[in-house]
């Protein structure tokens, strides 16, 4: 039988308890240097010089990828996860793009890839931090959540003396509150749904609000996400922080990770870190609140959309029909409100309260300076996912 955790100095006899322990001293390892480094970090009135990250220098016009930390723990490879990093020849704001954070999610990963691969830091003022892989033991296997199985979006900022999915948060988050002024946490969307590529951001942040809109591509969707979300988390600690999703788990998509790549670009061109071209989002694309259509009670079967992503339907619109194949009864989907769809299910085999269209609600009239506040459907099955 194991020994109870930290009673009596058992902690490491209990495999659990050293497994968490180790994970600490490693996390504690990088903490410490960051410390350092920290220190070294000249003010914004001292003239532009090297990053000093982690145990890291990055000279002014270089770019760097490096692991989170060099230790040879048996379990440090929860962590060791790479940090790339992109040192403008001038000066300019810092930028800290994240991914992979649920280990399913690889869009975000290859989007955070093509960003740093086709970045010149001699083209950059400021500095990118990037990481790409956080959760990378879920990567690996193609799973969501952390190795203890806990979801790591729900555990920021994180607590050194947490569980293992809290530790790695902790670090993240000190790293990314510590180098960074804007974030961009990069997500896809859901398995079996088809989702409109989606920026989600707070009311609360005009400076976030605005960089939503600089991703040029896609809809926005208003709403402060779930506590313990790093987006969240990081707007609530001052960080201008919004998340991207785009296409399904488990597989590339080659033109969502373009659209994403492209976006993480204009937002900055926009914050004055390249001299690239800035798109922008209309106000006809950003949305106040959505709602959910579901199967109603006892109309489960085969289910076929008849509206696509991006249709705009009004009150008593069809969207979609399920046949019931034990009565071959037909169940019409009829849209309850104005909107525009912006994620909706596949063509599959269907049952009661799933989640079948998600119809978008304007919010344009948000702009300009006339803030509402958000109301969004705290049963919707994807917030920030
Ligand atoms: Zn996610």
């Amino acid at each position: 039988m194991c020994p109870e955790p930290g009673r009596g100095g058992q902690a490491v006899t209990a495999p659990v308890r050293g497994f968490a322990l180790a994970l600490l001293l490693s996390v504690r390892a990088f903490g410490d240097v960051q410390v350092q480094a920290e220190a070294a970090i000249p003010d914004s009135s001292s003239p532009w010089g090297p990053l000093l990250i982690l145990d890291q220098t990055v000279a002014p016009g270089s770019k760097s990828a490096f692991l989170l930390t060099e230790d040879r723990d048996f379990d440090s490879s929860f962590v060791n996860s790479s940090v790339w990093v992109v040192r403008g020849a001038s000066e300019g704001p810092a930028l800290c793009l994240t991914a992979g954070i649920h280990g399913d999610e690889i869009n975000g990963v290859e989007i955070a890839r093509r960003v740093f691969s086709s970045l010149d830091p001699d083209k950059v003022s400021g500095t990118v931090v990037i990481l790409p892989m956080i959760n990378l033991a879920g990567i690996r296997s193609g799973e969501r959540y952390m190795a203890d199985r806990r979801d790591l979006n729900r555990l920021f900022p994180g607590r050194r003396d947490g569980s293992l999915a809290s530790i790695v948060a902790a670090g993240v988050f000190k790293l990314v509150t510590k180098h960074c002024r804007a974030l961009i946490d990069l997500h896809t969307g859901s398995f079996s749904r088809l989702n409109a590529p989606q920026i989600r951001v707070s009311l609360n942040r005009p400076g976030a609000l605005d960089m939503a809109r600089h991703f040029g591509s896609g809809v926005v969707v208003l709403g402060n996400g779930p506590t313990g979300s790093l987006r969240r988390e990081a707007s609530e600690a001052g960080i201008d922080a919004i998340i991207y999703e785009a296409a399904g788990p488990h597989r590339f998509d080659a033109e969502a990770a373009q659209v994403g790549a492209d976006g993480v670009r204009s937002v900055m061109a926009w914050m004055g870190m390249t001299k690239m071209p800035v798109k922008t989002i209309p106000f006809n694309s950003i949305f106040r609140r959505t709602y959910w259509e579901r199967v109603p009670l006892r109309g489960g079967g085969f289910f076929f959309p008849e509206v696509e992503i991006g249709a705009r339907v009004q009150p008593g619109d069809q969207l979609g029909t399920i046949h019931a194949p034990g009565t071959d009864v037909e169940t019409p989907i009829i849209a309850r409100r104005a909107g525009t769809v912006i994620g909706m299910a596949v063509p599959q085999i269907v049952l009661s309260g799933y989640a079948l269209f998600n119809i978008g609600i304007e919010g344009s009239d948000v702009f300009p300076g006339l803030l509402l506040q958000e109301s969004s459907d705290p049963t919707a099955p994807e917030v920030d996912g």
